[in-house]
């Protein structure tokens, strides 16, 4: 049980960062969403996971592009015993083309968020004598695609900054991994998949097999509680002995 322990889930309003906070609210820690924005309903999802998992459950906005931000985030929790570092974003374009402000801000988002949070975190985890950083990286961190150049490099910059703070936290009871997803079935692309029945004329199962987990050998898409169980297993005591490692939950895709 993860009781008495505080996680912080960056970008945690909706998807994978929220199946994860829900999954270690259920083991019993405290949770701290988070997202950049500060909506009445962001605050109601804390409220709500505080209901039913019986936990404390705050809703904390900080813009994770911003490095002031994500030390704050850490900083207002008060304390951090399990750091989750989710957020991120999307776009695709070939390298001659990516607009500069859409690298810089997924390296922003994607990878020194991780950073700023992580030096935050650290003193803290050293002052409680305990400590957990999950990196949600990517079937993208240890493998690549075309056009999406900023998403990859900052994965596997994620996957690299995971192995050196496990290296410099190794003699002390902290751990630092990165978990590898592949496809991933959440809102946004339980929304896709429509558009891409009526795209391709194909029906719902036809399209995710053919067309959407087409790396993907289990052809099923990965679970946001999958991914909330791989992490709290990281918290746990039978994973005191994994740091600087990676997890796929990507149904073979880097088998491949
Ligand atoms: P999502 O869009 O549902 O979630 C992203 C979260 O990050 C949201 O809560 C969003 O509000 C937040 N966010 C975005 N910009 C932010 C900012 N500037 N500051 C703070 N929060 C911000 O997407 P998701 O699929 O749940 O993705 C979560 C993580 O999992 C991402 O790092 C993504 O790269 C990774 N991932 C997703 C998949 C997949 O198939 N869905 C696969 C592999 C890895």
């Amino acid at each position: 049980t993860l009781k008495g322990k505080t996680a912080v889930v960056t970008g945690s309003n909706s998807g994978i960062g929220l199946g994860v906070a829900r999954e270690l609210a259920r083991a019993g820690a405290d949770v701290v969403l988070n997202s950049f924005t500060d909506r009445d309903e962001d605050h109601a999802l804390a409220a709500e996971i505080g209901r039913e998992f019986g936990v404390t459950a705050r809703y904390i906005k900080a813009d994770m592009s911003s490095a002031e931000e994500c030390r704050a985030l850490v900083t207002q929790a008060g304390q951090c015993d399990i750091l989750v570092n989710n957020a991120g974003i999307q776009h695709v374009a070939p390298v001659d083309e990516f607009p500069i402000d859409k690298w810089n801000a997924i390296i922003a988002i994607n990878l020194s968020s991780a950073f700023h949070t992580s030096a935050a975190a650290l003193p803290m985890m050293r002052k409680a004598g305990w400590g957990r950083i999950v990196n949600i990286a990517s079937a993208h961190g240890l493998t690549a695609s075309p056009y999406k150049s900023a998403y990859i490099a900052a994965k596997h910059g994620v996957v690299g900054l995971s192995k050196t703070i496990a290296l410099e936290t190794a003699e002390e009871p902290i751990t630092c991994n990165a978990i590898c997803p592949g496809y991933v079935l959440t809102p946004l692309v339980e929304a896709q998949i429509p558009d891409q029945m009526k795209v391709h004329n194909m029906d719902r199962d036809t399209v995710i097999r053919e067309v959407m987990l087409t790396r993907q050998p289990s052809k099923q898409f990965a679970t946001v509680e999958q991914l909330g169980g791989t992490t709290v297993f990281l918290c746990s005591e039978a994973a005191a002995q994994i740091t600087g490692t990676t997890i796929s939950v990507d149904g073979g895709w880097t088998a491949l």
